[in-house]
């Protein structure tokens, strides 16, 4: 009876076509170009959450790629031992698996190329 079409559905995947979410990254990748950011001064900057911003930093590795640049990222630093992390994830570990001190810079952003 019914061809079995179902419903269109809405892609709500990759293709956004927010405006606000298009400049925001755009505004991120340029900061990221003119100088190296670390995730929560960028964060404060932007008044964003950890996951959106970390959100946008998955998507604009992927854009800036596309252009032959590179989001670089240098991981963070235990600022109590300097213990040095060797996870390249966005966002900033919770406590130094070293000394278990929970002040730790970074991780640095930035775009090259
Ligand atoms: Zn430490």
């Amino acid at each position: 009876m019914n061809p079995g079409v179902g419903t269109p559905g809405f892609d709500h995947g990759m293709s956004m076509t927010s405006q606000t979410g298009r400049t925001r990254r755009q505004e991120i990748v340029e900061r990221l170009r003119d100088s190296e950011w670390a995730f929560d001064e960028l964060r404060h900057e932007l008044g964003l959450t950890v996951r959106v911003l970390e959100e946008d930093l998955r998507h604009i590795d992927r854009s800036v790629r596309a252009t032959g640049s590179r989001l670089e990222i240098r991981p963070a630093r235990c600022e109590a031992c300097d213990f040095g992390f060797k996870s390249t994830a966005f966002h900033p570990p919770g406590r130094c698996p070293s000394c278990r001190d929970r002040r730790i810079a970074g991780p640095w952003l930035r775009v090259r190329g």
